[in-house]
C-alpha cells in the first residue's frame, strides 16, 4: 500500500466549513475522474454533497487501484491535502546483494553495498534549508502571519522533495546495483528523536529519520527490495578491522582511527549494520572495508529555474 499526497488546487477550506482534521472517503465515497481529478461525496453534515478536486500527479505516478481517498488538514502549513491510497501488489526480487545505511545529520546517508561500494550523502543542503527557514520565520512578526505560514508551507515543501529525492536517489541506486534487501538501525535511541535543535533551537522539524525510513521502504517496495532493520547497538563503535568495541576511536570531524586506519565514521556505522545484518541472516562476513576510506560522494544540487525559485534539485557524484 502506498501513500501519495497531492495538494489542492481548489481549496476546500475556501468553499466548505470542515470541522474535522482528516475525511475519510471509502469505496462509494470518490470516483476517480479522467485528467487527475477525482470526485468526492461528502458527509450529510456538510452544506455541499459533492466536490471535485484537481491533483497534480503524472500518469506514471498513478500505482493501481484505489482504495480509498482521505482529506487531511496539516496543521503545520494550515493546507488541507489530498491523500489517494492505492492497493499495489508487491513482488520481492530474488536474493541479490545487501546494501546497509547509516542515516545520520552531517551524513544523511552514508552507505555500503555488500560488494564493497560505498557512498555518503552529506547532509548540508538540507540543515541550511532549515536554517534559512527559520531564520526567515523569526523575522515574522507573529507565527499566524500571511508570510509565516507561506514561509511554513515552502519550507515543509521544499523538504518533502530533497526527501523524495534522497530516497528516489538511494532506491534507484540499490536497483541498479542489483540489491535486494537495504538494511537501516532500528528505531529508536536518542538519535531517531533527536532535532536539528541541538544546532539552535529549530523546533518546526525534527530529523527526519521516519520520513526518510517511510519514503525509502515504499519506493523500495516498488522495485521489489526489502527494506528492514537491525539494533544499533555498538554500530557506531566497532572496529571494522578488529571488530572490537572502541569509544575512543571515534576522532574528531567524523572520522575513526584504530588498528592504525583512519575510516569515517558514518561509513564505519554502515559497515556494521550490514556485517549485524549478515551475522543475523546466517551468511558470511562481508570481508570488503577498502571503500570506507573513500567513499564516493553525492551532493544535492538545488536547480533554480523554475519559476517558484529554489524547487527541485538532484544527487550529483562529486570527483
Ligand atoms: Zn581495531
Amino acid at each position: 500500500m502506498a501513500r501519495r499526497k497531492a495538494s489542492l488546487q481548489e481549496k476546500p477550506t475556501q468553499t466548505l466549513t470542515v470541522k474535522a482534521k482528516a475525511v475519510t472517503f471509502k469505496q462509494k465515497a470518490f470516483r476517480i475522474l479522467p485528467d487527475n481529478r477525482v470526485m468526492l461525496r461528502l458527509p450529510r453534515t456538510y452544506s455541499r454533497r459533492e466536490i471535485i478536486l484537481e491533483y497534480r500527479l503524472s500518469p506514471k505516478d498513478f500505482l493501481g487501484e484505489v482504495k480509498q481517498v482521505k482529506l487531511v488538514f496539516s496543521s503545520q502549513t494550515s493546507d488541507w491535502y489530498l491523500h489517494i491510497v492505492h492497493r499495489v501488489s508487491v513482488k520481492y526480487r530474488e536474493p541479490g546483494n545487501i546494501m546497509a545505511l547509516d542515516l545520520g545529520i552531517v551524513n544523511i546517508a552514508a552507505g555500503i553495498l555488500s560488494t564493497g561500494q560505498t557512498f555518503l550523502v552529506p547532509g548540508g543542503a538540507l540543515l541550511a534549508l532549515d536554517r534559512y527557514f527559520h531564520k526567515e520565520i523569526a523575522k515574522c512578526r507573529s507565527s499566524s502571519s500571511r508570510r509565516s505560514r507561506n514561509l511554513n508551507r515552502k519550507w515543509s515543501r521544499q523538504r518533502k522533495h530533497y526527501l523524495h529525492a534522497l530516497t528516489r536517489w538511494i532506491v534507484d541506486y540499490a536497483a541498479g546495483n542489483n540489491v535486494s534487501v537495504i538494511v537501516v538501525e532500528e528505531l529508536k535511541g536518542i538519535r531517531s528523536d533527536a532535532n536539528w535543535g541541538d544546532r539552535g533551537n529549530q523546533k518546526l522539524h525534527a530529523w527526519p529519520y521516519r520520513k526518510i525510513i517511510r519514503m525509502l521502504t515504499y519506493k523500495a517496495a516498488l522495485k521489489g527490495i526489502r527494506v528492514v532493520d537491525v539494533s544499533e547497538k555498538d554500530t557506531s563503535i566497532t572496529c571494522p578491522i578488529c571488530r572490537r568495541r572502541a569509544k575512543s576511536a571515534r576522532v574528531m570531524r567524523g572520522l575513526f582511527r584504530h588498528c592504525g586506519c583512519l575510516f569515517n565514521a558514518d561509513m564505519v556505522g554502515a559497515y556494521n549494520i550490514l556485517q549485524r545484518y549478515l551475522q543475523e541472516a546466517g551468511q558470511p562476513a562481508s570481508g570488503v572495508v577498502g571503500g570506507l576510506a573513500r567513499p564516493a560522494v553525492n551532493l544535492f544540487v538545488w536547480r533554480k529555474t523554475t519559476p517558484q525559485g529554489r524547487e527541485q534539485g538532484t544527487f550529483r557524484q562529486t570527483a
